[in-house]
């Protein structure tokens, strides 16, 4: 199938390659035990793909995002699932942009060998959901310490990870100047972390996420570790927020390439009425139209990844490239589940895995919903409903 973005085509190629060393089987003993793809991981970062977005400067190959979306799009094209690692790539941002010069000396050298992992990411909470403002976990100084308490949902990687960006209240909400006032970025030593004030919770859920709820009792973190100022955190962690978007994007685009590349070799090859059942326009049409709605997102990721790199503002292209990747890819899996009949559903085809994995892009790293809101209000100039 011939591609719209044929962007970096070396890294593509050693990506497969790498990637063919992981099949069907590897994933699905994996998903069957909710166990975490730690060789996948290991292999991934020795090759160096995981570094792709820190200067060469801090040992990482400074490359952008641009080659950032090439890797995790061959990841997902392949079958295997980035989603245990990609934070490894962005969540340094905060650091690289917010980071004091001896945090990144400190941090991003190690991160880009892979001798620290900075995977985990803490903003969701469950009485706030998607409004970030309402997050209630503290951060009390006292001294040279900060001590945190409180609760996170949904945060994926904790178990596997060194390090932790946590987004916590050091101003009440409502004693903030304004409500997206009053929050700040903690660097947290998970490795120091844990039973100290910290305890992790995983939550089983329908994909293999490795996601886990956060409890915070009296956790001291020490202040050198507090990313850039007091009371800034929010306006820290957008930036990283439209990475995470356009990375997922791409592997929404990876796993719709996946899905129309099974779709259309399976309609090339199963014989039903005597004839291939891709000679059939009902068969073969939602396939090609996957191709085009595929096409179309593939060129909005390639967009805002672009923008990104030339240091634009690119909030409103990472929210549209996330919400049209992810429902291509969905519509794509559910196209490929239908052409596979029964065979859809079997676990050895793995199209049932992606198809569960490809549905969470719709909620995570931010609804559908919420970028609609976005767009209406800030590119249409709505009036906001919230
Ligand atoms: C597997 C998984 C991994 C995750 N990993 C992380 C992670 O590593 N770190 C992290 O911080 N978070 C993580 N998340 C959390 C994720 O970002 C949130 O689940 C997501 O942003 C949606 O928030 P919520 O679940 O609180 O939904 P809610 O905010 O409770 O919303 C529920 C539904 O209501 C809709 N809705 C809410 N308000 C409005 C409105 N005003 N108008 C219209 N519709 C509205 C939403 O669109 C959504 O469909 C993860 C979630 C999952 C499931």
């Amino acid at each position: 199938m011939q591609d719209f973005s044929p962007s970096f085509p070396e890294i593509r190629a050693s990506v497969r390659k790498l990637c063919a060393q992981f099949p069907g089987s590897y994933w699905r003993a994996l998903d069957r035990e909710r166990a975490y793809p730690t060789a996948f991981v290991q292999t991934l970062t020795e090759a160096g793909f995981l570094s792709v977005l820190i200067p060469e400067a801090y040992g990482g190959s400074g490359l952008g995002l641009g080659a950032a979306i090439a890797v995790l799009e061959e990841v997902h094209r392949s079958g295997c699932n980035g989603g245990a690692s990609h934070a490894q790539m962005y969540t340094m941002g905060v650091i690289l942009r917010h980071g004091s010069p001896e945090q990144k000396a400190a941090y991003l050298p190690k991160i880009a060998a892979g001798a620290l992992r900075l995977q985990a990411f803490a903003v969701t909470e469950p009485s706030a959901g998607t409004d970030t403002t309402r997050i209630s976990t503290f951060a009390r100084r006292e001294g040279d310490t900060y001590i945190v308490s409180g609760q996170k949902i949904w945060i994926s990687r904790a178990e596997h990870s060194d390090l932790m960006v946590l987004l916590c209240r050091t101003t009440a909400r409502e004693e903030a100047a304004k409500p997206t006032q009053g929050m700040s970025v903690l660097l947290v030593d998970m490795r120091t972390a844990l039973g100290e004030g910290l305890t992790i919770r995983p939550i089983r859920t329908m994909l293999n996420h490795a996601t886990t709820e956060l409890f915070f009792d009296n956790l001291k973190v020490p202040k050198a570790n507090l990313i850039g100022e007091e009371g800034e955190g929010f306006r820290y962690i957008l930036d990283g927020m439209n990475a995470e978007r356009i990375l997922i994007a791409a592997e929404c685009i990876g796993d719709g390439r996946f899905f129309i590349d099974r779709a259309s070799a399976y309609a090339r090859d199963r014989q039903v009425f005597g004839r291939p059942i891709g000679e059939n326009q009902g068969v073969q049409f939602p396939i090609a139209r996957n191709q085009v709605q595929l096409s179309a997102a593939a060129l909005m990721v390639e967009r805002a990844a672009a923008l990104f790199d030339a240091g634009q503002a690119c909030g409103t292209e990472a929210n549209m490239a996330k919400m049209l990747a992810s429902e291509a890819s969905w519509a794509a899996a559910d196209t490929c589940l239908q052409t596979h009949g029964g065979f859809g559903f079997a676990e050895e085809f793995d199209i049932e895995r992606k198809f569960r994995e490809t549905r969470l892009y719709q909620v995570a790293p931010i609804s559908t919903n919420l970028i609609l809101s976005h767009v209406a209000t800030h590119v249409l100039g709505m009036p906001k409903s919230f």
